[in-house]
């Protein structure tokens, strides 16, 4: 099997990552960036294990505030930004360069609201598939776009490849489910 070749990482940003890790912890805190090796190993791949690049670093940011900071920042410095949910891609969708920031949106998992009365969740765009349901269950409802991956994976990933599972025959996938989202561009607006 021949492997796609992935493309040479740009040295002027490699040779500034302690600056761009010490920037980007300045944006979103310490306890935000994952900078050392092991840390950064846990990003080097998605489902596709077949391809595999050490990012220059790891950033998880809690807002949407922040996400739109180092957006803003990646772009003024010509650093590439690799969005990530729960690497449970099977094509490398989420898969790093070495000279690009990973943005990955885990610690960003809140149920917003709930309107029963309309059908309709805000949820941050963390939150796994499976636990949106989990917190409407009582209530008898589902969230019904159900990737079997639905335990890992994130809307923000099922947004990103309009995912979908046995529910959605009946139901529609991602995009026949979603009212609406609030989205940063690569821009930083
Ligand atoms: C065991 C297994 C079973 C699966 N079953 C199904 C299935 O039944 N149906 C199905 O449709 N898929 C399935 N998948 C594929 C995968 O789970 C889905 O594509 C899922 O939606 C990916 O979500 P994620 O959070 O893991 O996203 P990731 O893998 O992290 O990212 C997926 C893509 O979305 C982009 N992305 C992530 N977050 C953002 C963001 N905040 N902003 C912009 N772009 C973003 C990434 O850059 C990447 O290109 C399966 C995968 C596995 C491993």
């Amino acid at each position: 099997m021949s492997l796609i070749e992935l493309p040479l990482p740009d040295s002027a940003v490699m040779n500034a990552r302690d600056q761009i890790v010490r920037d980007l912890v300045g944006i979103c805190g310490e306890g935000a960036v994952i900078s050392d090796e092991d840390g950064r190993r846990t990003f080097e791949t998605d489902a596709l294990t077949a391809y595999r690049r050490m990012p220059l670093a790891v950033v998880l940011p809690t807002s949407t505030e922040d996400v739109a900071a180092v957006l803003k920042y990646a772009k003024a410095h010509g650093i590439k930004v690799v969005p990530r949910g729960a690497g449970t891609s099977l094509c490398g969708g989420a898969l790093p360069a070495e000279d690009a920031i990973v943005l990955g949106v885990s610690k960003m998992n809140r149920v917003l609201e709930l309107d029963y009365q309309n059908r309709f969740a805000r949820v941050e765009t963390g939150i796994t598939n499976l636990a949106i349901s989990a917190a409407v269950a009582e209530e008898g409802f589902f969230y019904a776009p159900d990737p079997s991956s639905q335990l890992a994976c994130t809307l923000a990933g099922n947004l990103a490849m309009n995912s979908g599972g046995a529910h959605c025959l009946k139901y529609g996938v991602t995009t026949n489910n979603v009212l609406g989202v609030k989205l940063v561009t690569m821009d930083g607006e």
